[in-house]
């Protein structure tokens, strides 16, 4: 039964199967990347890299680091836009004047825009607790996907995704401090970013995490009033 089996099986294939040469096609790369990547300048057919998966499109916004800085602070965003693909391509534009060197979306898919040796354009007027302004010279910028309303919730792979970004990060920068958009932008008040996110989740980190109200201000400054909702 066996031998019979194996001839009928024989008769069924096509010859080409016995003649099977190696092929000299290039190994398929994920069509996820594939997608991503095409069209010019930027993907006409957008899918998102997928969880923890990095992309990188490039975003004009962005400079040269003062000589000498130590990358030492994390600054954590919220978009306002609704869609990892909306926000890359607003920071593709050179008219939109923004970057930050990651973008993550809901689902944890990570799309990277600027080169963390390079000055990103995400902070603006701003000054950190230590007096340092300027804080794009010497943080690394992450905006999340999240209407930043303080409603809309920071689900937990883009969570996970975050805290696994800031933990590679750390192997190359000296990193000291995670702070939020609201509590080091000047004048103050002037962002909320990123509202209602869940800040305990960031613990363990090794990293000390500021973002209760304001920064301590600099004469002159507007008082704290409203710690932002973080
Ligand atoms: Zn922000």
């Amino acid at each position: 039964m066996l031998v019979l089996h194996a001839l009928s099986l024989a008769i069924l294939l096509p010859a080409a199967s016995f003649h099977h040469q190696p092929s000299n096609k290039p190994i398929q790369s994920q069509p996820i990347m594939q997608d991503v990547f095409k069209g010019d300048p930027f993907p006409t057919h957008w899918v998102n890299p997928g969880y923890m998966k990095i992309v990188w499109i490039q975003s004009p916004n962005y400079g040269e680091r003062p000589e000498g800085t130590v990358v030492d602070t994390v600054v954590v965003h919220s978009t306002v836009d609704p869609t990892l693909e909306s926000v890359a391509r607003y920071f593709n534009t050179s008219k939109s004047q923004v970057s930050s060197h990651y973008i993550i979306g809901r689902d944890g898919s990570i799309i990277q825009c600027v080169s963390t040796f390079y000055r990103a354009w995400h902070a603006g007027r701003s000054r950190d607790f230590l007096g340092r302004n300027d804080l794009n010279n010497f943080s690394v910028g992450i905006e999340l996907v999240n209407l930043d309303d303080g409603k809309d919730p920071y689900p937990q792979p883009q969570i996970d995704a975050l805290r696994t970004l800031i933990l590679a990060l750390e192997y190359r920068f000296p990193l000291k401090y995670i702070t939020s958009h609201a509590y080091i932008a000047i004048p103050r008040g002037r962002k909320i970013d990123p509202a209602g996110f869940p800040w305990d989740k960031l613990t363990g980190t090794g990293l000390k995490i500021m973002y209760k109200g304001y920064a301590p201000s600099e004469p002159g400054d507007p008082k704290p009033e409203v710690p932002h909702n973080g």
